[in-house]
This record gives C-alpha cells, structure tokens and sequence, in this order.
C-alpha cells in the first residue's frame, strides 16, 4: 500500500514547485492538488473499506467464534486448555484422536461433562486421501467407539487430519452420519509461535462464525495464549460457540 503512494506524492511535489504564483498556476496547483488527494484517499481506503464490509458483515451475522482444539486428549495439555476456558466459561469444541481418546478416556469424559462438544479427528491421525474407503471408515469409525466408551455421545462431526480431503473423504464420513469439518483462522500455533504471535494471528483473521483452528494435542504455547485471544476477541463484542 505506501509504494503506490509514495509514487503519486512524490511528483505532485516537484509540479508544485514548476508552477510559480499566477493565479492560474495557483488553480492548477489546486486542482491537481485536489485530485491527487482523491487518488490518494481511494488508494488507502483498501484497509478502512475491508474493515467497512467486516463491519456490516457483522452486523447482520451474529459475533460468534467457534474455538476448536485438535490432537488431544494428552497430559498436561488437555487439563490445562480446560482450566484456562473453564475459568473464562467459553465453550469450545475438541476433535480428538480416538487412539488417545482411548488412552485418556477421563478427560474426553471431563471435555464433555464441562460443557465443551467431543468430535472425531480419526483413530491413528493419517491422511485419508491416501486411505481407501473401508480404512477410512475403519478410522472414523474407531474413534466413533472410543469416544463412545469414554461415555459421551456419538460424535456428529469429523475433521480430516491435515484438512486434507476430497470427494471420497468428504462422503467416507457422510455414510457414518459425520459432517466434515474444516476451519477458517489458523495461526499454525503447533509451529510453536510465541504466545503472542498465535494471540495476533486469531483476533486479527477473526470475521463472525470463523472457526479457529487450535491445539491441545501439540502446540507449546497454545495454552498461553488463550486467555489473551478470548479477552480481545470478548472486547470485539464477540461469544465463544462449539460446534
Ligand atoms: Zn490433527
């Protein structure tokens, strides 16, 4: 945006400078003036103008963002996303790897009990476009199962690990009665970004309805910085749903 700009102002100045003191020059410098100043002012409008439009879209959508945690149940994380979003009473919606589900099945029971929905992220984490459908099945299917031994209900959603997906994907999961999933904020917090970076990276591409992308099964500083994205996305006029 300021290199456009800079190109526009810079030979307004030198024209300014050729055209003396006739009244004529005066106008002229004026006009040009005037018109540079509409050019300049439509140029910087790309920001102001796409925060506009957020604006009215959030006037007519509710301000509702759906945090997602992927990758759990593990110790410690799993307790401590829990703490920090039962201590600011935001609910939020965990799409757990059924092998760990099963190796940690109180705390799916504790996701569940403290409010927040339990959605399956397959047994063994693969990619199932390279899975064939019986696997891929086999993988939904098996998460379906532990969740269900930890004692919450059936799970209604699936999110394919990596977000990759396709057609057969996509009605892999339909057939088990599983709505796929996707996000649309990721602030790759399991790069291990400093906590701030993953805060800026959320409240900055957050638009009512996003569904933000998260870790409790990796994500070092996740933890950190949760409190830091609900306290702005709250000051925002924003509520935490799940899904
Ligand atoms: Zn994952």
């Amino acid at each position: 945006m300021n290199a456009p700009i800079n190109v526009l102002r810079t030979p307004s100045r030198s024209r300014v400078r050729r055209h003396g003191d006739s009244p004529l020059a005066l106008l002229a410098t004026l006009s040009l003036a005037l018109v540079l100043g509409v050019m300049a002012v439509v140029l910087l409008q790309g920001g102001p103008a796409q925060a506009q439009q957020l604006g009215s879209t959030s006037q007519r959508a509710a301000r509702i963002v759906r945090l997602t945690f992927d990758d759990g149940p593990v110790r410690p994380n799993t307790p401590r996303v829990l703490n920090v979003l039962s201590k600011h009473r935001v609910k939020a919606t965990f799409f757990v790897i059924g092998q760990r589900a099963r190796r940690h099945p109180g705390l799916v029971k504790r996701e569940y009990r403290e409010g927040h929905s339990v959605q399956n992220h397959t047994y063994t984490h693969p990619d199932l476009t390279t899975l064939g459908p019986v696997e891929t099945r086999r993988e939904l299917r098996a998460t379906n199962r532990a969740i269900k031994a930890a004692g919450v209900p059936r799970p209604y959603r699936f999110r394919p690990p990596y977000g990759a997906t396709n057609v057969r994907v996509r009605s892999a999961g339909a057939s088990l009665g599983l709505i796929q999933t996707l996000w649309n904020v990721d602030p790759r917090d399991w790069a291990d970004p400093p906590a701030s970076v993953i805060c800026r990276r959320v409240v900055s591409n957050v638009n009512p309805g996003s569904i933000v992308l998260l870790h409790d099964g990796s994500g070092a500083n996740t933890v950190e910085a949760l409190p830091c994205i609900i306290k702005r996305l709250r000051a925002r006029g924003y509520g935490f749903g799940k899904l």
